[in-house]
């Protein structure tokens, strides 16, 4: 079995090759390693190559494993976030791609004037519009934008995205590419920069990153299968 370390050489190479090929500079793409499943001695592996930035989608096995670790790593929060877990999840993470709802932005509004923070946020769109998947249909968003941007704690920083479930990578474009578009014309209208993309997992992340991806949250092709 290939270590996290062996692995993670792999997978920065083949962002860094994605970039290339689509004429970004690999400096704009940040990988975001998701130790969600997987203990804390395999995220220490992955820390100890030089990854610092990692994701969890659990707060309740955040809560446990981010102490156990070197207090310089960074974390994101990826999964759907419960009203019950903002309180919680704030202080531990820098950045939280899954904001699904009006009703969760205005929780995590609230909360961090309670607790005097300012946090920064991903909205989560449903790009391909699958019934099963959160995330703002891309009409609502639209229409919800302004609401979501006039939440005076939150810091609206872009939009992430699940592609449906496929076997091939390539399904995955009109996607990401959808998503990219949807962010460029939503920013003009807005008139505000929303520089981040949350697009690719370790199916897809190639592709995301050619389609424009800043954030790639890539899990098992760094630590193994689950
Ligand atoms: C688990 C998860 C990932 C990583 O998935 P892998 O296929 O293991 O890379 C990425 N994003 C979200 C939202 C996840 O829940």
């Amino acid at each position: 079995m290939p270590t996290p370390s062996e692995n993670l050489d792999i997978v920065r190479s083949r962002i860094a090759s994605a970039a290339t090929r689509a004429g970004r500079n690999p400096a704009e793409v940040e990988l975001v390693a998701i130790s969600k499943t997987y203990p804390a001695e395999l995220v220490r592996e992955a820390a100890e190559a030089g990854q610092e930035l990692f994701g969890e989608s659990r707060v309740q096995e955040a809560l446990v494993k981010i102490p156990e670790l070197p207090g310089r790593l960074r974390w994101h929060f990826i999964g759907h976030l419960q009203a019950n877990k903002v309180r919680k999840a704030l202080p531990l993470f820098e950045l939280i791609h899954g904001v699904d709802t009006m009703g969760i932005a205005r929780d995590i509004d609230r909360i961090a004037a309670e607790l005097g923070l300012h946090p920064r946020v991903l909205l989560e769109v449903n790009v391909s519009g699958e019934g099963s998947k959160h995330g703002f249909k891309p009409e609502a968003l639209e229409r919800g934008l302004e609401d979501l941007l006039a939440l005076p704690r939150l810091q609206v920083e872009g939009f992430m995205t699940m592609a449906p479930l496929a076997e091939e990578a390539e399904a995955s474009r009109p996607c990401f590419a959808a998503l990219r578009t949807l962010r460029d014309r939503l920013s003009a209208q807005a008139g505000i920069p929303l520089p981040t993309l949350s697009m690719g997992m370790s199916g897809d992340y190639e592709v995301a990153v050619e389609e424009g991806a800043t954030l790639v949250r890539v899990g098992s092709a760094i630590f193994g299968s689950r």
